[in-house]
């Protein structure tokens, strides 16, 4: 039995700490940096910059869709819904969820899915 609280409190504080992780990443972003444009670093030095920039932003893109998930999550726990897969409406192993919170898929239909 799923018990309503518990998810709530599960998806809620998993969504902080990913808000947490994109603010911290953002910061980490040297392109957010306020003193970006007057600086005349060298080319190698704006390759890097370049590069960690994408890396920053392909993860925090990562993270936003972790945050739609979960906020499907929770409407679906609101719902009742949460805990079985919003394609084939199978129950989501325990398991799953214990490690993905934020599943809305089985296994299988995510696979398929992300195909
Ligand atoms: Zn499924």
């Amino acid at each position: 039995m799923i018990n309503r609280e518990e998810v709530k409190n599960k998806l809620l504080h998993e969504q902080k700490s990913i808000d947490e992780r994109i603010a911290a990443l953002r910061k980490a972003d040297p392109f957010s940096d306020p003193d970006y444009a007057d600086d005349n670093a060298a080319v190698d030095t704006d390759v890097r910059e370049q590069e960690s920039h994408q890396r920053i932003e392909a993860e925090i893109e990562t993270l936003n869709k972790r945050l739609e998930n979960i906020s499907m999550a929770l409407e679906r726990n609101e719902k009742g819904t949460y805990g079985v897969c919003k394609r084939c409406n199978k129950e989501i192993p325990a398991k799953r969820l214990e490690l993905i919170p934020e599943s809305i898929y089985c296994v299988s239909c995510e696979t398929e899915l992300t195909k």
